[in-house]
């Protein structure tokens, strides 16, 4: 089996004031084993939701997860209880966030929290557990790494944060690591680093890597395949090679077309120059979600939703342009 992970039909919703709001809806996509996937769009496109509700993460109430099956090595997640799936994060599959200051205890030392998976799915005594860090602090690159066990977390640079935790989130050897922009908040320098210690390890243990990002550059670097998400749903799915040779979405158009040069800044701001702003989830246009913006729209856009359609060699893409049958149906 090389498929690691494989979603079907993924939908999140969230109870608000003025009913429910469908937040994902229908998303499907698979991993194979060591392969680095993106999850690329907007924000408020409905990729950090994903991947909590992958992970078990939403909270509920106001949120309801259902899916067909989110399949991990066998497993189906989606008809596991609250205990069962505890035991699976950290464990099988974990979680990086943007901002480690955010996520880290700040009145915990960095190897009482890195070591905390260890601790909750082991039975490593103590000193095995410091041991085990100081490994992981080595292996991703944290400089004087035993100079760094005790410390809180307010002591460490921005950089050695995310790199503790990676480490973190690897510390038990999961089969996923799902990395929500774990980047976004570091300078270029770091940046780069971190990316590349992230791909030294799936080179090395075969981690695999779900990689949520607002930055086609990102994906560029990275990915072996692409999901695009916009307003919820996949909008376009390519191995990463088609996805920059032949865009097929008008929006993955946009995005590209939005790619800084190496000179300019990333920022999220810059997915701007495509016109107007992602929809209102809770009152989406009718037709394709992306029409208000597209400058190929054609009457039907407006009346009827896409598909996500096969356009070969398991490129796809959500857009009336390429379904031509439906189009006429
Ligand atoms: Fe544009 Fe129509 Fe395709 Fe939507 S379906 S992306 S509006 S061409
Ligand atoms: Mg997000």
């Amino acid at each position: 089996r090389d498929k690691l992970l494989s979603v079907r039909n993924l939908r999140t919703e969230f109870k608000t004031q003025n009913g429910p709001v469908r937040v994902v809806d229908g998303v499907s996509f698979d991993v194979g084993r060591g392969r680095i996937v993106g999850l690329v769009g907007e924000s408020g496109s409905g990729k950090s939701i994903t991947a909590l509700s992958l992970m078990g993460l939403v909270p509920s109430p106001p949120g309801t997860v259902s899916a067909d099956s989110i399949i991990l090595d066998g497993t189906d997640l989606a008809r596991l209880n609250g205990d069962e799936m505890r035991r699976k994060r950290g464990r099988e599959v974990s979680m990086v966030f943007q901002e480690p200051m955010t996520s880290l205890n700040p009145v915990k030392t960095m190897v009482q929290q890195v070591g905390e998976p260890l601790a909750i799915h082991t039975g490593l005594n103590k000193r095995a557990i410091r041991e085990k860090v100081l490994q992981m602090f080595e292996t991703v690159g944290i400089p004087e790494p035993k100079a760094r066990l005790d410390v809180y977390p307010h002591q460490l640079s921005g950089g050695l944060r995310q790199r503790a935790m990676i480490a973190m989130g690897l510390i038990c050897e999961p089969k996923l690591l799902i990395a929500d922009e774990p980047t976004t908040a570091l300078d270029v320098t770091t940046q780069a680093q971190i990316l590349r210690l992230m791909m030294a390890l799936r080179d090395r243990a075969g981690t695999a890597i779900i990689m949520i990002t607002h930055d086609l550059g990102i994906i560029a670097e990275m990915c072996d395949e692409v999901n695009v998400m916009y307003a919820g749903q996949i909008v376009e799915q390519a191995n990463v090679f088609d996805l920059f040779d032949r865009p097929s979405h008008p929006y993955t158009r946009g995005l590209l077309a939005s790619i800084p040069k190496a000179t300019e800044k990333r920022t999220a701001e810059r997915l701007n120059s495509i016109p107007g702003v992602v929809p209102n989830l809770a009152k989406l246009p009718a037709g394709c979600r992306f029409h208000p913006r597209c400058g190929d729209a054609m009457p039907i856009c407006k009346l009827k939703q896409p598909e996500l359609t096969d356009l070969g060699n398991g490129h796809k893409a959500r857009c009336w342009l390429h379904d031509k049958e439906g189009a006429k149906a």
